[in-house]
């Protein structure tokens, strides 16, 4: 099977190309050239696997360049036990109301990212070697939190490959600071860069941009490379996880066989939730895909009018994963959806020159049909974390918490009430101050003090990695100018 771009059904590449190379040069994104189906015979076979078994299952239709014992060995070392603290991966809980609950946060960074990005390192480095000539890859990564702890923690020690992470000095909790800068492995840096996100995000642009940089890379065995949302390889991995979730309600009877669920994910990028979409054009039994957004509602608004406009108020709020105005994989909606490259390169071209673009009615229309969207703020947010806590004795995060809101509304407002499975992405202890305000905890402790007192007023463990996080060693200190980026990235490589 090969991949063709979003932007130009003319530019090919095999699946391992696809992931070697991240993005198409013209700016598309790599998809496949036909989606494989999973019927009703394979999932009853999935049922009986375990989550492995089923990543394999899932992933060998879209790789023909890895072999299924590759990717057995890969998904056994990227989910086993010494990074997921979970033997079934990615649980499920059940809620109250026929709503089970996905844990995607198992992981060593507690964050749903963990299970794209455990994988991507084997992919990619097999990809370099199938397909990029034997060359080593840097991966070079700006973040505002969880994506550039989860990278450090794939990519960490993995041969043939580096890590550079780049943070706004202000901009990232307490807690995502220290878990980046106690990384351990000989292969990772990570820089504390004066300014905001966008700083940090656009020094790293420049640098991908730098021909004179990458021609000097290039001699020395060195491909730059982004761990971005944006690449197969982070996307595939997802797919797993709907199929993984139907079948374990299936297995326990809380739904009969064949019989739809509807999904709500707490979205940002599009990312996780377009992996629900591709689950359902294979063949899985999904009925709505809830698209749950905080104040950063660009989203929402899409999806109920046609419209898609990010020239609007940035509002940082206590969802900070979420706070996204540009959700880059929606691109691959809009393509599989039309089939057509020329008009979805037309809409992302509105949008890089006005901000804004607008899909035609009909697409809009099968939009509405599909997906169900709606928002929740800050306060909803800490209204949902106290509810479930008290309802359920349950603690979820501020991100799981926009999708227990956005779920309630949806069930409220069209009266639906089929089997729902709610995402969970992050662990409540990544978000310990705001989840304790949720709990109205008062507290005066700061960093990781406050994991003590989350666990505590919840009386619930901490996962391993965070309760760690106060004894490891920092590695990395001092802060940096963007200009000094260029001569980091040079001299690290
Ligand atoms: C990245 C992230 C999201 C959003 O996922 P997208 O794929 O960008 O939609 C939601 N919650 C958490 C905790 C995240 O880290």
């Amino acid at each position: 099977m090969h991949y063709f771009s979003t932007r130009d059904r003319n530019i090919q590449i095999s699946s391992a190309g696809a992931i070697a190379m991240g993005l198409s040069r013209e700016g598309g994104l790599f998809v496949p050239s036909v989606l494989p189906t999973l019927g009703r015979g394979a999932l009853a076979e999935m049922r009986g696997m375990n989550y492995c078994q089923r990543a394999v299952y899932v992933m060998k239709r879209f790789l023909d360049d890895y072999s299924a014992g590759e990717l057995a060995d890969f998904t056994a070392r990227a989910y086993g036990p010494a990074a997921f603290d979970s033997p079934d991966v990615a649980p499920l809980r059940a809620l109250g109301d026929g709503v089970s609950m996905l844990e995607l946060w198992h992981g060593p960074t507690c964050a749903f990212k963990d299970m794209a990005l455990q994988l991507l390192p084997y992919l990619l480095t097999s990809a370099m070697k199938k397909y990029g000539g034997g060359k080593k890859v840097c991966i070079l990564a700006a973040t505002s939190g969880d994506t550039g702890k989860a990278a450090l923690e794939g990519f960490s020690n993995v041969e043939g490959t580096k890590i550079i992470v780049f943070y706004p000095e202000r901009g990232v909790s307490d807690i995502q600071k220290l878990q980046m800068t106690t990384q351990r492995g000989s292969n990772v840096g990570v820089f504390a860069v004066r300014g905001n996100f966008d700083d940090a995000q656009s020094a790293v642009k420049a640098i991908f941009s730098d021909a004179a940089l990458r021609d000097e890379l290039n001699g020395r065995g060195w491909i730059l490379s982004s761990a971005n949302s944006i690449n197969w390889g982070r996307l595939l991995p997802q797919i797993v996880y709907y199929f993984s979730a139907w079948c374990d309600l299936a297995e326990r009877g809380a739904i009969r066989d064949g019989e739809a669920v509807d999904f709500c994910v707490p979205t940002g990028n599009f990312g996780d939730i377009l992996a629900g979409w591709y689950a359902k054009r294979m063949g899985l039994p999904i009925g709505r895909l809830i698209c749950a957004s905080n104040a950063n509602n660009v989203l929402t608004d899409f999806i109920r009018t046609g419209v898609y406009n990010k020239n609007r108020e940035f509002h940082t709020t206590i969802s900070p994963s979420m706070d996204i105005l540009i959700s880059s994989n929606l691109e691959r909606l809009l393509f599989d959806l039309t089939g057509d490259d020329r008009e979805t390169a037309g809409y992302m071209r509105e949008l890089a020159k006005t901000g804004r673009y607008e899909v035609s009615k009909r697409l809009s229309e099968r939009i509405g049909r599909e997906f169900w969207a709606g928002c929740a703020d800050d306060d909803e947010t800490r209204g949902a974390i106290g509810e479930v806590f008290r309802t359920e004795g349950v603690l979820i995060d501020p991100h799981t918490a926009v999708g227990y809101a956005v779920l309630k509304k949806y069930r409220a407002q069209t009266g639906e009430s089929r089997p729902a499975v709610l995402v969970s992405t992050a662990s409540p202890f990544k978000f310990c101050g705001s989840v304790l305000e949720a709990l109205g905890v008062d507290t005066d402790a700061q960093g990781t003090a406050l994991i003590g007192e989350l666990e505590r007023a919840a009386s619930i463990a901490a996962p391993r990695p965070l309760r760690e996080l106060e004894r490891r060693a920092v590695r990395f200190t001092g802060s940096y100018d963007r200009s000094e980026l260029t001569g980091i990235v040079r001299d690290f490589i």
